[in-house]
């Protein structure tokens, strides 16, 4: 099969300087962090928050439970690090939510809650027990849309979903923390995506990789060649995408796979009868499925403009202060970003805490081109990958004509940042759309 795509986006060669010739996912040690101190928030999914189930005083262990689910859109929440509680706050997330937050004080010993524990003969567990042990882990989808996973299950199952892909794909050239976990854990991520289908019910599993990995192309070759003949019942595939951003998203994942264009109010479940998950998601669920560690942690990549990367396994509600202390470069960074370089949340304060939903911080270190007027290149218009006219969006944003905003279809933008990449003009057409689209009305999703 030839490689699957989407028009237009970003090659590397397009001048995407910092992904040419770099060697992000070379950097393959992982640095383990333990924080002194956690501020864990209730809400680091789409949903409601959790209600806090601990009081001040109380001594925690990784994995116990801290914040019961307040709804069916809400995931439970479990201390990431064990020693004291030693406050019930209210803290700010870089998204700018306000959610109240456990704050724990480490003891520096590590220690498990007693639930955690291996399980014997994870592989016979039914659909039914791992739908339970999904419901209970509090994963929420990791690569950064942050839906709950056990919610996005019984979409699937009711809408009688065929095919699972799980999205190794990249929406940033600077992230690389799914490339590392397929790098060193693809039997973890494999395992993982096993479940999944089984909570999903489905036989057919495609795991979705760039061609530009090719040493991670080979990896998960070779584990699925091994893993393959114990699933005889299921299809499972390697699928290899062209190298191109913003490849990772999902709708440009579904429109590559099925030539379907999802609207914005549709969904793979009710409309291609497919389910997508993240690598780190199905890693996550593997966690759970093997020793019942519920989503306590996750790799997030620290990167800069030059292309130095590293991967670092983190506990949910560290703050960026305590993560960046010891990273060189962040006193001369001109922006720190939150997410990806091209599509994170640039943040002013470091007492945000690490959510499930953080797939990397940036660090921007150089300065915005100057800004000139609009010179009609055309270089938006190539890079947008749902079709959009960035230049003509931004002039309407500017004569504040909604009605012709929501003629040019405004909310199907993605928020890639691809855009304000390429624009020479140094127009932030990006932010300026996104804001414009979410300022929108908005169709409700289809159930
Ligand atoms: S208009 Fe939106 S979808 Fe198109 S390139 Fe810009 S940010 Fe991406
Ligand atoms: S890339 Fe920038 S300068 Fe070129 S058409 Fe778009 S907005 Fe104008």
């Amino acid at each position: 099969m030839g490689k699957l795509s989407f028009r237009k986006g970003l090659l590397p060669i397009d001048g995407l300087d910092f992904a040419a010739g770099r060697t992000l996912v070379q950097e393959r040690v992982l640095e383990i962090y333990s924080p002194r101190e956690v501020l864990v928030p209730m809400l680091q999914h789409i949903g409601t928050p959790a209600v806090p189930c601990v009081a001040e005083g109380a001594d925690v262990s990784i994995g116990q439970l801290i914040g019961r689910p307040s709804s069916r859109i809400s995931l439970p929440v479990h201390a990431t690090i064990s020693g004291t509680v030693t406050a019930i706050e209210t803290v700010t997330l870089s998204n700018g939510v306000r959610t109240e937050a456990v704050h724990i004080r480490s003891d520096n010993k590590r220690r498990y809650h007693a639930s955690v524990a291996r399980r014997a003969n994870p592989e016979r567990l039914s659909p039914k027990e791992l739908s339970l042990l999904l419901l209970r882990s509090g994963i929420a989808g990791m690569g950064g849309e942050g839906y709950p996973a056990y919610a996005k299950c019984v979409r699937a199952v009711g809408n009688g979903v065929t095919r699972l892909y799980v999205n190794g794909l990249s929406s940033e050239p600077h992230l690389s923390c799914d490339l590392h976990l397929i790098h060193e854990q693809a039997d973890r991520v494999i395992s993982g995506a096993l479940a999944l289908g089984s909570c999903c019910q489905v036989r057919e599993i495609f795991f979705c990789i760039q061609d530009s990995f090719q040493p991670e192309i080979a990896i998960l070759r070779s584990a699925l060649d091994r893993i393959r003949p114990m699933y005889p019942d299921r299809h499972l595939e390697m699928l290899v995408f062209r190298s191109r951003f913003p490849q990772g998203y999902e709708r440009l994942l579904i429109r590559a796979t099925t030539g379907v264009e999802l609207e914005d109010s549709q969904l793979p479940e009710n409309t291609v009868a497919s389910v997508v998950y993240n690598v780190s998601t199905c890693a996550a669920f593997w966690d759970m499925v093997e020793r019942n560690l519920p989503s306590v942690s996750r790799i997030i990549t620290i990167s800069d403009d030059k292309a130095s990367v590293k991967n670092v396994l983190v506990p949910f509600g560290t703050l960026l202060s305590d993560l960046l202390e010891r990273t060189p470069g962040v006193q001369t960074a001109h922006r720190i970003v939150v997410g990806g370089a091209l599509t994170g949340a640039s943040v002013n304060r470091l007492d945000i805490p690490i959510t499930k939903q953080t797939q990397g911080i940036a660090l921007i270190k150089e300065e915005h081109p100057v800004r000139t007027p609009c010179i009609h290149c055309g270089a938006c218009v190539e890079a947008c990958p749902v079709g959009l006219l960035p230049y003509v969006c931004n002039r309407l944003i500017e004569l504040s004509d909604f009605r012709a905003l929501a003629a040019e279809s405004i909310d199907r933008c993605i928020s890639c940042g691809a855009c304000s990449y390429v624009c020479p003009a140094g127009i932030e057409l990006s932010a300026r759309i996104v804001r414009a689209a979410h300022s929108m009305p908005r169709k409700e999703p289809e159930t």
